[in-house]
């Protein structure tokens, strides 16, 4: 694979600071397939400098402009939609149509759909006797995990440099090599030097510096609800604005009335696709006790399907993370009827689709994140009882509810504390604001809502 040995900031490949480097991994062979610098504090604020002196006539820049710019972006990830897909497959390991379908496509049709924003949406309104203009809040950190490694970048960079941001992305260490992919796209497609930069390296040095850097405006981080608290506490010290997209443990919801078969293997697909690395995955199935039993036997049929079909996954650590909450699910009494703690290949950070019966809500394996193919199915009483269990976790980014009536469904939604239901199998809408209640996070991503993250209002009176 190629890698740069550089930094892209200020419009070139610059050379690093200092001389260590990041190995990038292949998490199915487990061989090094490139190596890239490892950001320091130096670079970091070369880079902060870059942006600051890029944002006024970045800022100043007519929104029409920006649109072309984001325009010509996404025609270039389109043109290397395929580069794009062969990338996160040998970085993050995902079975190649998948990275084709998802790891390249979403984030193309986000950049998309930022093109058309920034090209309609009124940065100018009236409110009575003031007019109320909506102008870029600044420099932009970002820092993103190595989960949807393309998407979380162009989540964060194409609303910000269509609401007139500047920015600094330091991507996740697991998967840099899509990120230096993306900064050549920015390159290419005309984007003027020093309004994206790119700096790789470890969190606690390069993220860190780049989070508490004086001169970055705002802080956009995706990643683990740990990390988040450690950059919101720098943040609110600051005073600076933050945005946080951090863990889940989403219900899905199954009704009596609903399509109890389609349900489950829904949800199972949902759980074990990106090898369970999706933050808003639904990670709790909850069945009433009436069908609990037939669920638990079709879920772990349906597992059992996606043993050779899932990748690993990201590396080894992940992998014991994971294997550790699969011990301490048998350890505190689950039932285990798919998968289990050993690896499946004497390769790869691989892990079984693992399903677990007879979990109640308490079980650590009810309430953490397990970022892994597991799923865990709970049996509920009532409707009240399966609302209580739904929202007792600490997360609230997404869920599910399935019912024979979509209107059933929809009531039941509406009472759950989370940032996105689908309703009978709904699909992912990449204008639909994505974001947490309570511990998942703090602002939303895409659409509207999400360039509304990178503007501030300026009210003049007349
Ligand atoms: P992480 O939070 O450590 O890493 C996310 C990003 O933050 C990376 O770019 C990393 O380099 C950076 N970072 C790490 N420490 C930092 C610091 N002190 N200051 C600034 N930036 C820092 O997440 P991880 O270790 O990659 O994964 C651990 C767990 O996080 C996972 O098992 C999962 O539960 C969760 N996670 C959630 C998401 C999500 O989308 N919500 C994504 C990835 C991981």
């Amino acid at each position: 694979m190629k890698a740069h040995d550089g930094h892209y900031i200020d419009g070139a490949w610059r050379p690093a600071a200092g001389q260590d480097g990041i190995d990038v991994v292949n998490p199915v062979d487990e061989q090094v397939i490139g190596r890239v610098p490892a950001g320091t504090a130096e670079d970091v604020d070369q880079a902060v400098r870059a942006a600051r002196a890029a944002l006024p006539a970045w800022a100043a820049t007519p929104p029409a402009e920006r649109a072309a710019r984001l325009g010509a972006l996404r025609d270039v990830l389109v043109a290397r939609k395929d580069e794009i897909a062969e990338t996160v497959t040998a970085e993050l390991g995902s079975p190649l149509k998948f990275s084709e379908n998802v790891h390249a496509a979403v984030p193309i049709a986000v950049a998309g759909s930022y093109a058309e924003l920034a090209a309609t949406y009124a940065f100018e309104e009236k409110a009575g006797n003031s007019t109320v203009y909506l102008e870029p809040v600044g420099v932009v950190g970002a820092i993103t995990p190595w989960n949807y490694p393309l998407h979380q970048i162009v989540a964060k960079v194409a609303p910000a440099l269509a609401a007139g941001c500047t920015v600094v992305l330091k991507p996740a260490e697991d998967t840099p090599l899509v990120a230096q992919l993306f900064a050549e796209a920015v390159h290419d497609a005309g984007v003027p030097a020093g309004v994206f930069n790119l700096v790789t390296g470890l969190g606690p040095v390069a993220g860190q510096a780049l989070a508490e850097h004086p001169g970055v405006d705002l802080v956009s981080f995706t990643g683990s609800t740990a990390v988040g608290r450690q950059i919101g506490r720098a943040a609110g010290a600051a005073v600076k604005r933050v945005a946080l997209e951090l863990g889940g443990k989403s219900a899905n919801v199954i009704l009596p009335s609903a399509d109890l078969a389609k349900a489950v293997n829904v949800g199972v697909a949902n759980v074990m696709s990106n090898s369970g690395q999706t933050c808003s995955a639904w990670t709790r199935m909850l069945v009433h006790r009436d069908q609990y039993e037939e669920a638990v036997a079709l879920a772990a049929t349906a597992a059992a399907k996606y043993g050779e079909r899932i990748g690993p996954v990201v590396n080894a650590k992940q992998r014991a993370r994971v294997r550790s909450y699969i011990e301490k699910g048998v350890a505190e009494g689950a039932r285990l009827v798919a998968g289990g703690p050993e690896s499946p290949r004497e390769q790869g950070y691989f892990v079984a689709p693992t399903v677990f019966a007879d979990v109640t809500p308490e079980m650590t394996i009810a309430q953490e994140e397990i970022f892994g193919p597991v799923l865990s199915v709970l049996r509920y009483e009532d409707e009240e009882d399966a609302l209580r269990i739904a929202n007792g976790t600490v997360y609230g980014l997404a869920g599910a509810v399935w019912a024979g009536d979509e209107a059933e469904a929809v009531a039941f939604a509406r009472r759950m504390d989370t940032g996105q239901v689908d309703i009978n199998g709904g699909r992912f809408n990449p204008l639909a604001p994505f974001g947490g209640y309570k511990q998942s996070g703090v602002g939303r991503e895409l659409g509207t809502h999400g360039l509304a993250e990178y503007l501030q209002t300026k009210s003049l009176q007349f």
